[in-house]
């Protein structure tokens, strides 16, 4: 139906997450009819994120630099770390502007359904930062059954540890994404944080 480098191109886009095949025709005609430049410079910016985007060797967050600005920051309370499943939920976090403290990115939540264990998460990275120094951790996994799953596991692997656990929750419903929270529910579900024991 396509000639053959159109029918390439809409098979690439309709592999991106929420791209259905008219989406992804929609697109690939829009950079084919766009100005010279664009498709080089779409092309270009995927290429340079890809090679110039790396993981922080302390919380797992994605950056350009090792370790990540919230790592290496002075200005950051190193006595609380707050863990998500996510990068992306640590802009979320961020857009609050109420948390100072430092964060640790799981990569994921545990989940039977998909095969997902306590081991293909950076849980052992976690336990590994949680020295003398660290106060309180934040389970800031999402109100999900596998985030409730992965936030009550870590709860009890730390417990040993006799490092504080506290959990978000007020305001955000049940079944839902950090990252799709709005800023003020998330705000108050931070503060509002319980001790979990
Ligand atoms: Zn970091």
């Amino acid at each position: 139906m396509y000639a053959q480098p159109i029918q390439k191109l809409i098979s690439e886009l309709s592999r991106l997450p929420g791209i259905g095949r008219k989406t992804a025709q929609r697109l690939a005609y829009f950079i084919i009819k766009s100005d010279d430049n664009y498709a080089y410079e779409l092309s270009e910016a995927i290429s340079n994120a890809k090679d110039n985007v790396k993981y922080c060797s302390v919380c797992g967050n994605i950056t350009d630099k090792d370790p990540c600005e919230y790592c290496s920051s002075p200005t950051r309370d190193r006595s609380i770390i707050c863990v998500v499943q996510d990068s992306r939920d640590v802009i979320a976090i961020e857009r609050t502007k109420e948390y100072k403290g430092l964060y640790h990115i799981l990569g994921g939540a545990i989940s039977p359904m998909e095969g997902i264990g306590p081991e293909d998460l950076r849980i052992a990275q976690l336990m590994a930062r949680l020295d003398s120094t660290v106060e309180e951790v934040i389970l800031a996994t999402n109100l999900t059954v596998e985030g409730e799953t992965t936030a009550m596991y870590i709860s009890r692997v730390i417990k040993p540890l006799g490092v504080k656990t506290t959990r978000i929750a007020r305001g955000i419903p049940s079944g839902a994404d950090l990252e799709y929270t709005d800023e003020a529910t998330l705000a108050n579900a931070i503060e509002g944080r319980r001790i979990i024991d």
